[in-house]
């Protein structure tokens, strides 16, 4: 086929839009829509130092890539991190993340800062993974939460900047409403304000791509990052979870936007609304072991719980 714009040897096809694109199109398509959209939901208004929470996978990687690239057109600077989980189970596999993501930061040219669980912390992913009993994706949730906005305010990044996409964000808006997370979907936004105690705004600039347009846009560019998945990602989603997407994956199949056209709307009508229901209600407390932000109600937080966990049964 034909690139809908310029008659050249098409590589990609946007199925919602009905465009055949060659690579430069299409790389200037996808970059587009990250700008259109950072714009339109004022994602870095106001930012001047702008943090990427990079981890090797593709999603991440492009981010860097693409925001380093436009960071003129929003007049920040744009930052990294890697946080080294000490994830091994016979794979290197954070070990080898860790030299595809030095690469990147290299060949970007960007400050950058490597946060390390075991030195800095005394544990690993696996090191709870054997010794916590609590599943391992959700310690690792935790302790990448707690270490992504720490490592960005230690950078002096105003922004945090994560590669959820689409396919991420149709996920969590299906599963909110199938099990009637009201909370956590009125809090699930592309942009988050610095609040409830935090100084970074955390943004999503790919919450409106699909995993497919990443992964194809990653690869014309030949950009370095790992294909393998964590080892443990077979414990990540749930059966039903898994089910779930691979239900709106044959419904996106016949219907060309449907997951677009369920997190847009979801983000402009319904969202809104539930946060001005929803949240604000219940104080910020403040962990009395770390002096950052906990739950409301709890005086140590979730990050220092764990952490203590692991130094009680080290024992
Ligand atoms: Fe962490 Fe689980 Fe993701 Fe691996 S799959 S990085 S353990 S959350
Ligand atoms: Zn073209
Ligand atoms: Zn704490």
């Amino acid at each position: 086929m034909k690139c809908s714009i310029c008659g050249n040897e098409a590589v990609h096809y946007v199925p919602y839009e009905r465009l055949y694109l060659c690579k430069e199109h299409y790389a200037e398509w996808f970059e587009q829509k990250l700008v259109r959209n950072a714009k339109r939901y004022r994602m870095f208004d106001g930012s001047r130092r702008v943090a990427v929470a990079v981890s090797g996978g593709k999603d991440s990687t492009t981010l860097l890539h693409v925001l380093k690239k436009h960071e003129g057109e929003f007049g920040f600077t744009t930052v990294g991190f890697y946080i080294d989980l000490g994830i091994d189970r016979g794979t290197k596999y954070s070990e080898v993340n860790l030299e595809v993501v030095k690469r990147n930061f290299e060949e970007v040219g960007v400050e950058y800062r490597i946060v390390d669980l075991k030195g800095e912390y005394g544990f690993t992913i696996d090191d709870a993974k054997r010794r916590i009993n609590r599943p391992v994706c959700s310690t690792c949730g935790v302790v990448k939460r707690y270490l992504m906005t720490l490592a960005a305010e230690e950078l002096g990044a105003d922004t945090l900047a994560t590669a959820h996409n689409l396919d991420d964000m149709a996920q969590f808006v299906l599963s909110g409403y199938v099990y009637g997370n009201l909370e956590h979907l009125s809090r699930n936004s592309p942009v988050e304000e610095p609040e409830r105690g935090f100084k970074v705004k955390k943004v999503k600039p790919f919450f409106l791509h699909y995993e497919y347009e990443v992964l194809h846009y990653a690869v014309l560019m030949g950009y370095q990052f790992v294909y393998d998945p964590c080892p443990y990602s077979e414990e990540f989603r749930g059966v039903s979870q898994h089910k779930l997407l691979m239900s709106m994956k044959r419904i996106e199949g016949d219907t060309p936007g449907f997951m677009l056209n369920l997190v847009s709307n979801f983000e402009r009508n319904i969202r809104p609304m539930l946060y001005r229901e929803i949240s604000g209600s219940g104080q910020v407390g403040t962990c009395k072991i770390c002096g950052r932000p906990t739950a409301p109600g709890r005086d140590i937080c979730s990050f220092c719980s764990i952490k203590q966990k692991m130094l009680a049964v080290r024992g």
